[in-house]
């Protein structure tokens, strides 16, 4: 039987979606909760006592929108926001994200020729290399507007930042250093994920070794180690990782940014982005029957299958199919077959009536858990949040901003 009851969709339930626009209906719709970005950013705070919470809101704020991530978090008192890139900081400048006061510091570093562009736009060149500190102090004698630097030295993610060897050279040209204007002194922790891996206590040493020698020549700098999964062992094993700055990102977003295979500490997060996705038709399917493309999944029994509005177009992952799942009427609801471009099949079999053409299901929120998802796909959270595209209607709640 193939059930096609065109019955217009009413918004997911517990989630206060703007109306749709006309015609937008069948497709996916991303509602993104600034209330629980709040929560999470004030979780930070409790976590990293002592430490000024900043904000990793590169990649247009994980996927989540930027412009509108750092208004919340400016209205809560956030002052420093984590770009990737000069045009990413200038975005967020032209929109009047945050207060003028507020630093963009740029992680990508800078290049000759940027200069004007980064004091325009009152954007902090985190400097990577010793050519880069050469670079932003020439900057800041030839412009007033040129402000102050965060220098990144490498402490053993061997990615961005001074190597050892070149912060000794820096430390031979002292005048260079004051003239740069370092008031954030930053390094990255390459396995905080893993809160039991040697290399954690290891890179702190270094960069605590690294700021005890650079500290005279910069006595304002402040002290920022800590991604998320940082910020949280502080709380957790008595060692401080956050300092004086920590830099989260995914736990802004919901994310939890441990590994799930080792143990670690509890992170009280609420969900940020709730992923619903409308069905356009329910079938039942006999056993031996497969689904979809290449014939992948064969029914083992009887089983009621719905097909549903999204697809790897909109970011959901091919990989997904592997473990993922929809919830409908507090049921899960699995994958079966491949994720096609704009369409995925889940096994609706243990719905009953609330699977029918119009229901949403949700795949991220309240009960269908981020990192599920992302382990499912073989991924992270990070690249499951970022790949959610354009075709999802957005909708955004909380914040003080609306
Ligand atoms: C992305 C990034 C962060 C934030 O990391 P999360 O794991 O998302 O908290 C912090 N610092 C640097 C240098 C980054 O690139």
């Amino acid at each position: 039987m193939v059930s096609d009851t065109a019955a217009p969709i009413p918004a997911p339930r517990g989630v206060p979606l703007a109306a749709a626009a006309p015609g937008a209906n069948a497709r996916p719709r991303l509602h993104i909760d600034l209330d629980a970005l709040v929560a999470n950013y004030r979780t930070l705070e409790a976590a990293a006592p002592g430490a000024a919470v900043g904000a990793a809101v590169k990649a247009d704020g994980y996927g989540l929108g930027a412009a509108l991530v750092v208004r919340a978090l400016s209205a809560a008192g956030c002052r420093a926001f984590f770009v990737a890139n000069a045009q990413e900081g200038a975005q967020l400048r032209r929109a009047r994200a945050a207060p003028a006061e507020a630093r963009i510091h740029v992680l990508g570093g800078i290049f000759p020729g940027d200069e004007p562009f980064f004091a325009e736009h009152a954007l902090t060149p985190v400097l990577n290399t010793r050519d880069q500190v050469r670079l932003w102090a020439e900057a800041r004698a030839a412009w007033r507007a040129a402000g102050p630097a965060s220098l990144h030295v490498d402490t053993g993610m061997n990615r961005l930042g001074l190597s050892l060897a070149e912060v000794e050279e820096l430390l031979t040209m002292p005048d260079l250093l004051a003239s740069a204007g370092v008031d954030v002194l930053m390094s990255h922790l390459a396995c905080a994920s893993e809160p039991e891996h040697g290399l954690n206590g290891l890179q702190r040493e270094r960069f605590l070794a690294i700021a005890a020698r650079l500290g005279p020549h910069a006595p304002q700098a402040r002290l920022s180690l800590a991604n998320s999964a940082g910020a949280f062992l502080s709380a957790h094993g008595g060692v401080d990782y956050a300092l004086d700055l920590v830099r989260p990102g995914i736990a802004l977003y919901g994310g939890s940014p441990f590994d799930p295979a080792v143990s670690h500490p509890p992170t009280p997060l609420r969900p940020v982005a709730h992923l619903f996705a409308p069905i356009l038709q329910v079938r039942d399917v006999a056993a031996g029957d497969s689904i979809g493309y290449g014939a992948t999944f064969t029914a083992p029994a009887p089983m009621r299958v719905a097909t549903v509005a999204i697809g790897y177009a909109d970011g959901f992952l091919r990989a997904a199919a592997a473990g993922g799942y929809g919830v409908l009427a507090g049921e899960r609801t699995p994958i079966v077959g491949r994720v096609s471009m704009d369409l995925i099949s889940v096994d609706v079999s243990a719905a009953g009536a609330a699977a029918r053409p119009g229901a949403w299901v949700e795949f991220l929120g309240a009960h269908a858990d981020l990192e599920d998802q992302a382990v499912a796909a073989e991924t992270i959270s990070y690249e499951f949040l970022t790949r959610l595209g354009p075709r999802c209607e957005r909708s955004y709640s909380g914040g003080a901003v609306q």
